[in-house]
């Protein structure tokens, strides 16, 4: 079997790039740009746009990544329980400091009253009980600010009573970020479960579930996904949690056992913590996905003045490189590509700066894996030769590894443990093949077993493989991570080292 070189394109970056999908990127020629500049997982906004919309997006991102032979991934991004203010009459209401806002059940549209008081409806009514006097209500991503004033008569009536402390301009359907109240909001809204069902039912890689305060709310995403049968096995969609509430940053141990994946959700956790602590939150975040082994992303205004301009800020250079350093599996794009001016522009630059850093630190600071944390035994028997694999790998100066990983497991061990070398992840599942495209330093091969079964031949198929993408010389030297049968998951059990060219090396003296 042969195989075109994984990259008919520019080297692209070990840490995987997201892209959101917007006006600005969902023409085809803009996909097979962003394909080609480095973009690896596509982001489908459910906050935005009708389900038909997103099918036909969809439909789009898997031909042009079929035509360029590309492992593309899609992650399905559930809005979640995030509050709005209800509709507002246009141009919109605009508060004063030190005005009265009354935030009621039932208005049909917002107005100001004989007294002055500004008078809102909400998309989530409970809110008017849970939050507390002197508790923030911050409108439009914190731009506008109210403190819930002590009231029991307005309370007793169903209206919470705020005060503005700083004003501005409220339009209809801005969010509402209640940052100290104890929010009882389901996880999942009713529109969050049609979005899940619709993911499942069309075939998405990941589920993004949005401000997860517990891993109780990764749970019910997962129990829902059992429920449409991609909840276990193969067959299962893995979840991202969302980390952008404070809460969530204190349960970070329990979210990132039971979540497969991290995201660490600058835009609200902005406005939900002071922002002089979001980089520590980022960091603690961060580490927690390092100690359960787990895929972390990093998202929101990374390259944020490239909206408009054709070069970012020094400071979001800055920024883009410290995730990488801090060990972000992936950095993403909202607005940048959504509605930005330029998205293969941005794409290409966060490559840039991605291979500087990663170029930067595998060499200097190289430093021995830990195993994760909290695994049971399957998994630790893959992790435990990951770790082995990563020591074989420096001991020898490996020039590549491979591995088969049928549904990803093996590949996000190595992933995980950060090797020097590039890894080639094989499996003849598309969908894993697809999900791995998040992974950081992995390059998925999607490819048959040997029909004989034999890892001798996979061995050779390994090696053809290198040569062709032009990885390797005859002499150097290369691990090979599998289990028998081939292409059955959960079997790894072995590693071997291959000398390019040599006959007696690799698996090839096991089968035979
Ligand atoms: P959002 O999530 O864009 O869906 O709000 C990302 C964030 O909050 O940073
Ligand atoms: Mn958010």
């Amino acid at each position: 079997m042969s195989l075109t070189c994984p990259f008919p394109r520019e080297m692209p970056s070990r840490t995987k790039l997201v892209a959101t999908l917007g006006p600005a990127s969902e023409s085809d020629e803009m996909l097979a740009k962003l394909i080609l500049a480095g973009v690896s997982v596509f982001r489908f906004n459910f906050s935005h746009g009708s389900l038909e919309e997103h099918a036909e997006r969809l439909e789009r991102v898997r031909a042009v990544a079929k035509q360029l032979q590309a492992n593309v991934a899609v992650m399905g991004d559930l809005q979640g329980p995030k509050i709005r203010v209800g509709k507002v009459p246009p141009p919109g209401i605009t508060l004063r400091t030190g005005q009265d806002v009354s935030i009621r059940r039932a208005v049909p549209e917002a107005f100001v009253a004989d007294d002055g008081t500004a008078v809102f409806g909400t998309t989530y009514e409970q809110m008017i009980h849970e939050v507390r006097a002197g508790q923030r209500v911050l409108v439009n991503d914190g731009a506008i600010r109210m403190l819930a004033i002590e009231d029991a008569e307005a309370m007793a009536r169903g209206e919470l009573r705020c005060r503005v402390t700083v004003g501005g301009l409220v339009t209809s359907s801005k969010g509402i970020n209640l940052p100290e109240s104890d929010v009882r909001a389901p996880s999942l809204t009713e529109r969050d479960e049609v979005c899940v069902r619709f993911a499942a039912e069309h075939g998405f890689d990941y589920l993004a579930i949005s401000f997860v305060r517990t891993a109780d709310d990764v749970r019910v995403l997962k129990r829902l996904l059992e429920d449409c049968g991609k909840g276990k096995g193969e067959d299962r969609i893995p979840v991202i949690a969302k980390i952008e509430k404070p809460q969530a940053v204190a349960n970070i141990d329990e979210i990132a056992k039971t979540a497969h994946a991290l995201m660490v959700a600058r835009g609200d956790l902005g406005v939900e913590m002071d922002i002089a602590h979001t980089p520590i939150a980022q960091r603690l975040i961060l580490e927690a996905a390092k100690r359960y082994g787990k895929p972390a992303i990093v998202a929101t205004q990374m390259l944020e003045s490239m909206i408009k301009s054709v070069m970012p800020t020094r400071a979001e250079a800055s920024d883009v490189a410290t995730a990488i350093f801090a060990g972000a599996s992936a950095v993403m794009l909202s607005g940048e590509t959504a509605v930005g001016r330029h998205p293969a522009l941005v794409v290409e630059t966060m490559r840039r700066i991605a291979l500087e850093a990663e170029a930067f630190t595998i060499e200097r600071d190289s430093v021995e894996p830990s195993l994760p944390a909290a695994l049971d035994a399957p998994s630790r028997r893959q992790a435990a030769l990951a770790h082995g694999a990563w020591h074989l790998a420096r001991d020898l100066g490996v020039k590549a590894v491979a591995c088969w990983s049928q549904t990803g497991g093996m590949a996000r061990n190595l992933s995980r443990s950060s090797m020097a070398a590039p890894v080639l992840a094989y499996s003849s599942d598309f969908r894993w093949t697809r999900r791995m495209a998040l992974l950081s330093n992995i390059t998925p091969i999607l490819a048959e077993p040997p029909s004989t079964g034999y890892l001798a031949d996979w061995t050779d198929q390994v090696e053809a493989d290198l040569m062709d993408f032009g990885w390797v010389d005859p002499g150097d030297h290369v691990l090979l991570i599998a289990g028998k049968p081939l292409g059955a998951p959960q079997t790894t059990s072995a590693i071997a080292v291959l000398e390019v060219g040599n006959r007696a090396t690799g698996f090839r003296a096991h089968d035979r």
